[in-house]
């Protein structure tokens, strides 16, 4: 590994009060005490950094004493990583002592660590250029690994021989996918090859880690790209995903593969912008993107004319998706919906009141206004003549703007009347009572009458008379 010294200066980003207090007392106390890591890129970049881990010569024990004079909290928990937690008001902030890491036979966590004198030693178990940067006090920066001439250049590169780094720790492929998507970065040609040969070992990575790698591809901004570029390792995680590279659907309405098509979808669905950090897109619409469109290849038929079907593909990929997203552990409402805006992401009642009013009902009004966004997204992913279909969707949307104006409810729990009100008719509590609920429901659902309250007791006195 060729090292390089570089010196830089940021006053992009102020360093926040309690951690220029921790770098004074380290410093005071005759020790090298930097910034490191995620929040030095960050604020090299501008952006906002959502927690500040700090990098010494300080042993942990001597940390700990240090702050325990200065009379701050810390939870010490040295034994395991040689990190100590000091605990503040403006957040936690972890002092990890130099280190070397030791073989990782696991894959995950290093066998053992050894304490080293100094940075140097310390960037060779960091993941990647960027990532390895050391700030002072003074705002100067550190660089032995060339991570500012790749940070400005917007380039992921392996800390030494990418081989080993990902050889060591798996995830570091999901990681650099990550920064990819989420800044925008170009991932160097050596480091990309070997994530694609280190990329079966990702099946021994917990579902945990993996599920949360995975939000942060698909929300950053350049997602589409990274998955353009990376759906092979992706594929080692979703197979269905692969399948989806180079199948032709062989249809008018398509004129991109169905991977391609895809990543159109994703692309399509609108970044949203934070106040100091980088734009990004809502998690459950860019996981129902990529979701959607995953039960192709296995509902395609051909038919004598050389065009291609795939009758019964929102289905299929509803089941894919239950089994990814339950593979990877999504807590159960998250699946419940993706799946549902999987299963009817291409799904255009007929155009009229009452069918888009059930529709509202089996989907929720809320998720309705994400399948918009996503069926909004679908269409404009298609061939010309496949997008003459937003007329439909625009109308269907125009007709839920109008219920929902109208004041329309899309549940039984939401008339105007409850189960309490059933039961003082004279109606016995038990299951009677749901059935002449839904029954109104039904009732007012096929417009014979409407959501107000002296009404429906009048037809609940009928129904039990
Ligand atoms: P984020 O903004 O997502 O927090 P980060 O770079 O701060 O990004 P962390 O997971 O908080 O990422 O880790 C802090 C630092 O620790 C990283 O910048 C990197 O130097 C190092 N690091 C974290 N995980 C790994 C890993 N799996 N392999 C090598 N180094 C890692
Ligand atoms: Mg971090």
């Amino acid at each position: 590994m060729v090292f390089e010294a570089h010196e830089r200066r940021t006053d992009k980003f102020p360093i926040p009060a309690s951690v220029s207090m921790i770098l004074g007392l380290l410093g005071a106390a005759g020790h090298e005490a930097y910034i490191a890591g995620g929040a030095v890129r960050d604020m090299l970049l501008g952006l906002v950094p959502h927690d500040f881990d700090i990098s010494s010569s300080c042993s942990p024990d001597v940390t700990a004493r240090i702050l325990e004079d200065a009379g701050i909290r810390h939870l010490d928990n040295a034994s395991v990583h040689g990190t100590v937690t000091a605990i503040l008001e403006g957040g936690n902030i972890e002092i990890t002592t130099f280190r070397v890491d030791g073989k990782y036979s696991d894959l995950r966590r290093p066998d053992s660590v050894t304490f080293a004198g100094s940075i140097e030693e310390d960037v060779r178990r960091r993941d990647f250029t960027v990532n390895s940067l050391y700030m002072d006090k003074d705002g100067s920066v550190r660089d032995v690994t060339g991570g500012i001439k790749d940070l400005e250049a917007g380039v992921i590169r392996t800390v030494g021989d990418p081989d080993e780094r990902f050889g060591e720790d798996a995830l570091r492929i999901l990681r650099a996918m990550r920064f990819a998507s989420r800044f925008g970065f170009r991932i160097e040609d050596e480091t990309f090859a070997a994530m694609e040969k280190c990329a079966d070992e990702l099946k021994k990575i917990s579902a945990e880690r993996i599920a949360s790698e995975l939000n942060g591809i698909i929300c950053g901004k350049d997602a589409p790209a990274v998955i353009r570029r990376c759906w092979r390792i992706l594929g080692v995680i979703i197979p269905e995903l692969a399948l989806c590279h180079g199948f032709d659907q062989h249809t008018h309405f398509h004129d991109r593969d169905c991977l391609e098509h895809t990543l159109c979808v994703l692309e399509g669905i609108p970044l949203e912008e934070k106040e100091g950090s980088l734009p990004s897109r809502d998690l459950m619409l860019s996981m129902s993107a990529l979701l959607h469109d995953l039960g192709k290849p296995e509902c395609f038929k051909l038919d004598e004319y050389g065009t291609g079907h795939m009758r019964g593909h929102p289905e299929a990929g509803r089941r894919i998706a239950e089994r990814v997203l339950t593979e990877l552990k999504y807590p159960t409402a998250f699946t419940r919906d993706v799946c549902k805006l999987v299963a009817f992401h291409d799904v255009f009642t007929p155009q009229e009141r009452t069918a888009v009013h059930r529709f509202l009902c089996d989907l929720g009004p809320d998720l309705y206004e994400k399948l918009k966004v996503l069926q909004r997204a679908d269409i404009m992913a298609h061939s010309e003549l496949g997008r003459r279909r937003i007329r439909r969707l625009e109308y269907m949307s125009e007709i839920a703007d109008e219920l929902k104006a109208d004041g329309a409810v899309f549940a039984v729990k939401d008339l105007a009347i409850s189960g309490s009100d059933v039961i003082s008719l004279g109606c016995p509590e038990g299951p009677e009572v749901g059935k002449i609920l839904n029954l109104l429901f039904e009732k007012y659902l096929a417009g014979e009458i409407s959501n107000k309250r002296e009404l429906l007791m009048e037809s609940v006195k009928e129904m039990i008379s």
